[in-house]
């Protein structure tokens, strides 16, 4: 009976990383089946999607495309796309600013930029062709690595909101990058995290990590001869998935090919179990990368997070920065490695 009753108990669980903490609420137990989401993308007019080939003069001048030789740039055929973000968070030009009460507050200097994965309205990385991914992922290197270059820009930011109920304000698949000019709270505990491990046990935290998730297997996704997915043991959303590099680099900038190859298959497979677990859900990821602030960041462990946008924040999580997770990690690998539970 009390055996019975421990299985079912909310468990708190610490990110070894950042330490922050997540409630996991066992009892609640909720399979895919449990949770509705609304399906992404069923626009049928194209017409006056600015992302859409053929309506170019609709978005600010490119700064960078994949296109076949002799293509002028703006022109429509292009494979990838990127274009400065129309209403920028981070922009090149010097911005004034003053508060009548001294309230903190700076320049919002840096780079917004949005990458398109394909003329293809609708497919993203779950469904587009893997060597169109492979081009998505190199192309998120170059602009990574141009990004990274601006003295300004101290951590650079790739993104994807998929779908409204994730924040995306146009529907067409695209990716965000955002060259901020400081390290945002989230990458500056993990980097804490990393360093104070690197100090204590002498070794990369995530590297560890991947190893007593090797060791444990139970909340493996998939793993290739470079990358491990993983459902992370503090999960702070239902099938949470990070993507590690096996081999320890610091920065995405460092990714090889051969790498960013392996990676395209690992990314599409993992979101393509999102898409067939819940029918094409709303979804972010983002890549956690070592700043570029030039400082010695070789402690620190480039990943990718992945989130199924399933439920919704409540004040509690608002209020506290603590998320309570309904899925156990352990399910959800188990669920997305194939394996359905009864
Ligand atoms: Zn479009
Ligand atoms: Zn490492
Ligand atoms: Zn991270």
């Amino acid at each position: 009976m009390l055996g019975m009753r421990e299985e079912k108990m909310p468990e708190l669980r610490q990110d070894i990383i950042t330490g922050n903490w997540v409630v996991i609420a066992k009892e609640r137990a909720m399979r895919p089946s449990d949770f509705s989401v609304q399906s992404v993308c069923a626009t049928e007019d194209l017409q006056n999607c600015p992302f859409c080939p053929g309506n170019e003069p609709m978005t600010p001048l490119e700064l960078y495309a994949v296109r076949p030789k002799g293509s002028p740039p703006n022109s429509s055929d292009w494979e990838v796309r990127v274009i400065p973000n129309k209403y920028p968070a981070f922009i090149e030009s010097e911005m004034f600013s003053s508060s009548k009460y001294n309230l903190p507050k700076r320049d919002s200097r840096g780079l917004h930029e949005v990458i398109l994965h394909s003329p293809e309205h609708c497919l993203d990385i779950a469904t587009l062709p893997r060597e169109k991914v492979e081009l998505v992922l190199r192309v998120y290197r170059i602009r990574y690595y141009s990004a990274g270059l601006d003295p300004e820009v101290k951590y650079v930011h790739i993104i994807v909101n998929h779908g409204m109920e994730s924040g995306a304000s146009l529907e067409h698949s695209h990716s965000q990058l955002f060259g901020m000019p400081f390290v945002p709270p989230l990458v500056q505990q993990e980097l804490a995290g990393s360093s104070w491990h690197m100090k204590s046990r002498g070794n990369c935290i995530f590297c560890d990590l991947i190893s007593l998730e090797m060791e444990e297997k139970e909340r493996i996704v998939l793993q290739s001869d470079s990358f491990l997915a993983i459902a992370p043991f503090a999960s702070r959303f239902p099938f949470e998935v990070w993507i590690l590099p096996r081999i320890h680099r610091e920065s995405f900038a460092d990714a090889t090919d051969e790498e960013l190859e392996e990676l395209s298959s690992v990314l599409k497979e993992v979101l393509r179990r999102y898409s067939e677990g819940f029918k094409n859900p709303p979804y972010n990821y983002f890549i956690h990368s070592a700043p570029t602030d030039g400082s010695d960041n070789s402690y620190y462990h480039w990943h990718i997070e992945l989130f199924p946008r399933l439920t919704r924040l409540g004040a509690f999580e608002l209020g506290t920065q603590m998320m309570i997770n309904t899925t156990t990690p352990e399910v959800a690998a188990s669920y997305l490695r194939g394996q359905v539970l009864q």
